[in-house]
């Protein structure tokens, strides 16, 4: 059944979602993820769920210029911590995982496109860190959104037509 909503939601999935996916390099060798990424391993950004996908198809769905930022984030501020633990969705999800946390299909996420993920770090909480976050500034690109929950801080690279972040707590 098509309806306004259900068609809008894809309208505005497709013109999120869709450059982002066509701009970015979608293979990478191991040897290119170390060197360029010696801070992560694909473990850490990717749900098991999204690196079975990865693994069956060998299409990275994380968007490199996004997990640079992420490693100059590090860079500038020790350790960045994504999938942590038995937390293991905090960075690309399968559509599986998303509906597993909110109980519902819920595909409208940035996690599933690849750029987002819930940091946190082993040197500041998430109130010190938030500030730097917010101030960071790679390439003179920065994080467009950013949310602060109790025990981590969400960070994508959403499309604004306007300049400047989105902000939020949760
Ligand atoms: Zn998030």
């Amino acid at each position: 059944m098509w309806t306004f909503k259900s068609f809008s939601l894809l309208f505005v999935s497709y013109v999120y979602f869709l450059p982002l996916v066509c701009s970015n390099p979608l293979t990478m060798t191991k040897q290119e993820w170390k060197a360029r990424y010696p801070s992560f391993s694909i473990e850490e950004v990717y749900s098991p769920r999204a690196l079975r996908r990865l693994n069956q198809t060998g299409q990275h769905i994380i968007n490199f210029e996004f997990l640079d930022m992420l490693q100059a984030l590090r860079n500038e501020v020790g350790p960045i911590y994504v999938n942590i633990g038995q937390h293991r969705r905090r960075g690309v999800r399968d559509p599986y995982d998303n509906y597993l946390i909110y109980n519902k299909n819920w595909n409208y996420s940035f996690h599933l496109a690849g750029i987002a993920a819930d940091i946190s770090s082993s040197k500041y909480s998430v109130d010190e860190l938030y500030p730097k976050v917010k101030n960071f500034r790679f390439n003179n690109k920065r994080f467009t959104g950013i949310g602060l929950y109790p025990t981590w801080i969400h960070v994508d690279i959403r499309p604004r037509t306007e300049p400047g972040h989105v902000f939020w707590t949760g």
